[in-house]
């Protein structure tokens, strides 16, 4: 296991469209589960590879364990990778899939067998070892991926993507199992997904990426409850949180934001924006629908209700303006009705519009 150091890497595709990754940087701990979160493009699989050393960066550096690895050839780094595709040779059974990597390395064979067992035992496919890949499952084949990518004593296990061809009930099972696993091994991870269920659940920290930089590094929890950028409040959470235009308006008791006709109370450190135009970030299960009430509270159309058995989601309008409400399952209302919302000061972020970052 090892410790590792991304600084300022920079990689352009020729006849690509721009920089893939823009002077990225970022340190994973030793034994640190880190994911890549991002949409489509945004450069994560490029930034995999670079660590992997399947692309070359055009500028800065790759440390790994203490080692500067950024030109080294890809199998002396000793890392792991599973991809998204089931990467096993269909000609070897799964015991001679698992242990590919070993005999590779030239490792004894009663020590592969040993290796091979112990990978299976932890991933259930002891029943499986004599069997050829065509006669596994899509999650039994991904299983033998991760065995393989485990038994070699890797210092960083790659993954991209790795449950994103499963269907979503296998997905999600295998989803804590790969928890549980890493957890165990402890190994130094860094893990592709533009799923942000994964990230949430899976990572002891997320990296969140946009057109080839990284926006926001923290905690799962730290990113979705703060985050840095309305782009990045937008792809975490489903539905995501919700963002409101008004404007700042001086009242004889603080600063407000107005809000059509309706306000709020905005913290006093915001009075500065008077007359400007300001957005509230705030998530859908934040918002409380309450009988009645007086500030903090906004008046909401309902438009649509969904029962979605363990919850239920509401869309309504607050001033023309979409606002989603995540709200207790049995749920009784009808679109047409005005429901009153309560804000809790709390849980309100406030972005400035033009830039679109979190203000403090
Ligand atoms: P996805 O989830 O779709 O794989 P990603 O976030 O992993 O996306 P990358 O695959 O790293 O993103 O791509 C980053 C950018 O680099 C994109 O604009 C992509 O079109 C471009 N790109 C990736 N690989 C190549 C290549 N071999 N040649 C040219 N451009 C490429």
């Amino acid at each position: 296991m090892a410790e590792l150091i991304l600084r300022d890497l920079v990689k352009t595709y020729p006849g690509g469209n721009g920089r893939a990754t823009d002077t990225v940087s970022l340190e994973v701990a030793d034994g640190e589960f880190m994911v890549l979160l991002g949409p489509s493009g945004c450069g994560k699989t490029t930034l995999l590879r670079m660590i992997a050393g399947l692309e070359v960066p055009d500028a800065g550096q790759i440390v790994l364990g203490g080692r500067d690895v950024t030109y080294l050839e890809p199998r002396r780094r000793n890392l792991s990778m599973v991809f998204q595709s089931y990467a096993v040779f269909p000609n070897k059974k799964v015991a001679a899939n698992i242990g590919f990597g070993l005999r590779v390395r030239g490792v004894p064979a009663d020590e592969i067998r040993r290796k091979v067992a112990w990978a299976a035992e932890l991933l259930q496919l002891t029943p499986y070892l004599d069997r050829y890949p065509a006669k596994l499952s899509g999650g039994q084949r991904q299983r033998v991926a991760v065995a393989r990518a485990i038994v070699t004593d890797a210092d960083l296990l790659l993954m991209d993507e790795p449950l994103s061809n499963l269907d979503a009930l296998l997905r999600m099972s295998f989803r804590a199992e790969l928890k549980k696993l890493v957890a165990e091994l402890g190994i130094t991870t860094v893990y592709v997904t533009h799923d942000q269920v994964e990230a949430l659940s899976l990572g002891h920290r997320i990296a969140v990426m946009r057109e080839g930089d990284i926006v926001q590094t923290g905690a799962p929890a730290e990113v979705y409850d703060n985050p840095a950028t309305e782009f990045v409040g937008g792809f975490l959470g489903s539905p995501p949180m919700n963002f409101l235009t008004g404007t700042v308006a001086p009242a004889e008791y603080g600063p407000r934001l107005d809000l059509g006709g309706q306000s709020l109370a905005l913290p006093e450190g915001l009075a500065s924006f008077d007359g400007r135009e300001l957005r509230l970030g705030i998530r859908p299960e934040a918002l409380e629908v309450v009988e009645a009430g007086s500030d903090p509270v906004l008046r909401a159309d309902l438009q649509v209700v969904e029962p979605l058995g363990a919850s239920t989601l509401l869309t309504t309008a607050v001033a023309g303006q979409v606002v989603k409400v995540h709200t207790a399952a049995g749920f009784r209302a009808e679109p047409g009705d005005t429901l009153t919302l309560r804000v809790p000061p709390h849980a309100c972020r406030w972005y400035d519009p033009g830039s679109g970052t979190l203000l403090p």
